[in-house]
């Protein structure tokens, strides 16, 4: 509920509602907006808790990003932000707060065409970010939201990096289970880490289980790294060849090798 640690957001045009969920930075809340009546997302980012200049650059970076990017009806919208000294508030669209982690969580393995119209929604979305220089960098499903009609969003941008034309990024970004082999390995990367984190959602929506797993960080790295995509049959069995051969195109180890998020798009025409 609205406090007054929460001074941000400006009281008089919203008002805060119940809380939604809790990320690394901030809270998120539901909250009204007073002259539409509309219902939103508010998520309310403490600076204290940004403890070195990586936290602060996603703070900065995530509205800019969301911004540039909008309107993409897979990319979930900015509609304003708020700063004073200890806060900075993201008005968001309002999402269900259940996200695809969720979901897998929950319910396990998605039935192929369900499978399929998710990828579908995730590579519109990559696509239209890799065509305006826009990398994610953190593609997981924590960080895949669904609106009211169940429609896919990709939201959280706070690692996002700008690349160019023979403009490549370096750093370690990314998340254990879906990160690329070449962010771990401290090489120079392009956008097709994207795709590589897209193509082990893909397998574990089909499957229920990760691609690369490991007890330990070090031995999930290890395992993303040797990069040995198998397709157990028990598990399987009832999955497509065109999907199989998709998530081979995404899941390559050489990102010379691996398909674009475009191109990826194109194989989907079926659905
Ligand atoms: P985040 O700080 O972005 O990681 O969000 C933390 C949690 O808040 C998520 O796991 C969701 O459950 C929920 N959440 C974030 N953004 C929204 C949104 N726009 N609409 C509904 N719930 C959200």
């Amino acid at each position: 509920m609205w406090s007054e640690e929460t001074p941000s957001l400006n009281n008089q045009q919203y008002q805060l509602l119940q809380e939604l969920g809790r990320g690394r930075f901030g809270t998120v809340f539901r909250c009204l907006h007073r002259a539409s009546n509309r219902l939103h997302a508010a998520k309310l980012i403490h600076k204290r808790h940004l403890t070195d200049s990586t936290d602060r650059r996603c703070l900065q970076v995530e509205p800019k990003a969301m911004t540039f990017l909008s309107p993409h009806p897979n990319i979930l919208q900015i509609i304003d932000t708020f700063e004073d000294a200890d806060t900075t508030t993201l008005v968001l669209e309002l999402c269900q707060r259940r996200t695809l982690f969720d979901r897998l969580s929950d319910d396990g393995a998605l039935p192929e065409p369900h499978a399929a119209s998710l990828a579908k929604q995730l590579l519109e979305a990559l696509a239209h970010c890799h065509a305006l220089g826009l990398a994610h960098r953190d593609i997981k499903p924590d960080n895949l939201l669904f609106d009211d009609a169940n429609n896919l969003k990709l939201s959280d941008f706070g690692s996002a990096e700008w690349f160019g034309e023979g403009v490549t990024m370096s750093g370690v970004v990314g998340t254990p289970y879906y990160v690329a082999p070449e962010v771990i390995m401290g090489r120079e990367y392009d956008e097709k880490v994207d795709v590589w984190s897209s193509g082990v959602i893909v397998y574990t929506m089909l499957s229920g289980i990760p691609p690369f797993y490991g007890e330990s960080v070090s031995e999930i790295f290890e395992a993303v790294l040797r990069a040995n995509l198998r397709f157990p049959t028990t598990i399987f069995r009832t999955v497509s060849a065109p999907a199989k051969d998709l998530l081979r195109k995404m899941i390559c180890r050489d990102p010379s090798r691996r398909i674009s998020a475009q191109q990826a798009l194109s194989k989907f025409i079926f659905y």
